[in-house]
């Protein structure tokens, strides 16, 4: 298959991008590996559809404003597509696109039967009230009507979205439907169909995955010093989850920066803390660390759990860590890979430590579609038990091919849809 620059499509495509380049040079490294047919993987190189939408909304001051959004579908080769939606003031159509391509490979990773979608309006939702946020979202939502559906392409919260971003768009859906759809998102408040312990998944999946690492490595996570970046769905609950399986936590940040103590911090109560204001923004005890700072503390496990690019060439020279765990997506430059990679600091690849959102969004949608719901220790056991059957293979190739841990989970993904997609052929 001619790709399709060759085609004679010579400009870049609409969903080029930095971050897309990555995922793309990422895939070029695994691909080899896979055994998989080259028309095959040059098909999984492209998005299937990308959607761009403009949503315009009313202020609460009475203007309009019009938001951008997008939606990108990577893959529906296994199933459905599936993954967030980000509201943030960077999203565009190529971040879309690159975040798409890493849920495919997630999914797959983790035998899920969905591929991998990604989407998001550009806005600045700190800056918004509840109203404006919902008249967005219900807006948003009513734009994606063509593309989305519960076997379609299945939203989910992302960055700044959250439970309540997805009641508005099943409530929104659900309207336009006549009836109740809860499968068509994941992430929803319990009370309308949502699962126990999805709030806590990707956190918790994160720290099962650095469990698990310990036990190859011959470390007990119980003497491990952590830093970790990000203080919010994901970095917040594993912050706790590490505390309680006996790891120290030495420093964690947020929007307002970095806190650090070498003693350990009272994760419990910056938790609560952080719960009750918005943000660590006050927090009093500790010293006060930049960002930037944060990142390049001397600890045994860094947890990269806030967003993209955060290792870049600027930095990963100064990390002094042992390991790397990427609660995020695209956390490090390619880079910045290549630097730890000759540095020898291994890195839990995000499309495996940060997957237990999805997979227990996988769950709920299960439980949705079967108006049957599980409790929170039958999840909490499911979910180790796919975490771990993932990161085994993973290991398993890594050790077989000599090749990085992150090269080793996208060749397992890439493996498996690339030969789903032989076996469906191509159309027509
Ligand atoms: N946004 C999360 C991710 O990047 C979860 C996606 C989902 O649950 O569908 O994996």
């Amino acid at each position: 298959m001619a790709s399709v620059h060759e085609a004679g499509l010579h400009r870049p495509l609409e969903w080029d991008s930095p971050l897309y380049r990555t995922a793309v040079a990422q895939f070029d490294q695994a691909v080899p590996y896979a055994d998989i047919d080259p028309d095959v993987a040059e098909r999984l190189r492209y998005p299937e559809r990308a959607f761009i939408v403009s949503c315009p909304v009313r202020l609460d001051d009475g203007r309009r404003v019009v938001f951008p959004g997008y939606r990108v579908q990577h893959s529906s080769v296994l199933g459905p597509t599936k993954g967030g939606i980000r509201y943030d003031p960077e999203v565009t159509l190529g971040e879309c696109a690159a975040l798409a391509v890493w849920m495919t490979w997630k999914c797959a990773l983790l035998r899920l039967p969905y591929g991998g979608a990604k989407g998001g309006v550009r806005c600045s939702p700190s800056k918004m009230s509840q109203g404006e946020l919902e008249r967005l979202t219900r807006r948003f939502t009513s734009e994606l009507l063509p593309i989305i559906g519960p076997k379609e392409d299945i939203p989910a919260p992302d960055l700044a979205t959250n439970a309540q971003t997805m009641a508005w768009m099943m409530d929104t859906y659900s309207m336009q439907k006549g009836h109740a759809v809860p499968e068509v998102v994941t992430g929803k408040p319990i009370s309308i169909g949502g699962s126990v312990f999805r709030h806590e998944a990707t956190g918790a999946g994160v720290v099962m995955t650095i469990a698990r690492a310990c036990e190859r490595l011959d470390w007990k996570l119980n003497e491990q010093r952590c830093v970790v970046q990000g203080f919010g769905n994901v970095g917040g609950i594993a912050s706790l989850e590490l505390i309680e399986r006996g790891a120290t936590v030495m420093a964690v940040s947020d929007v307002s920066g970095g806190i650090y103590d070498p003693g350990g911090l009272d994760i419990p109560t910056m938790s609560a803390y952080a719960a009750e204001h918005g943000s660590l923004d006050g927090w009093a005890t500790g010293v006060r660390v930049s960002n930037e700072e944060l990142l390049e503390l001397e600890c045994d496990i860094l947890v990269l759990a806030a967003r993209e690019n955060q290792v870049t060439l600027a930095n990963a020279a100064r990390l002094q860590c042992k390991l790397i765990a990427e609660g995020a997506n695209g956390p490090i430059s390619l880079e910045a890979d290549a630097i730890l990679r000759e540095r020898a600091i291994p890195i839990l690849p995000d499309v495996l430590t940060n997957a237990g959102g999805v997979t227990v969004s996988y769950f709920e949608w299960v439980q949705d579609l079967g108006r049957l719901f599980w409790g929170r220790d039958e999840i909490r056991a499911k979910l180790a038990e796919k975490m771990n059957d993932a990161f085994d293979r993973v290991w398993d190739v890594s050790s077989e091919k000599n090749l990085t841990l992150r090269t080793s989970a996208l060749v397992a993904g890439i493996r498996d849809v690339g030969v789903a997609l032989e076996a469906r052929g191509l159309y027509p």
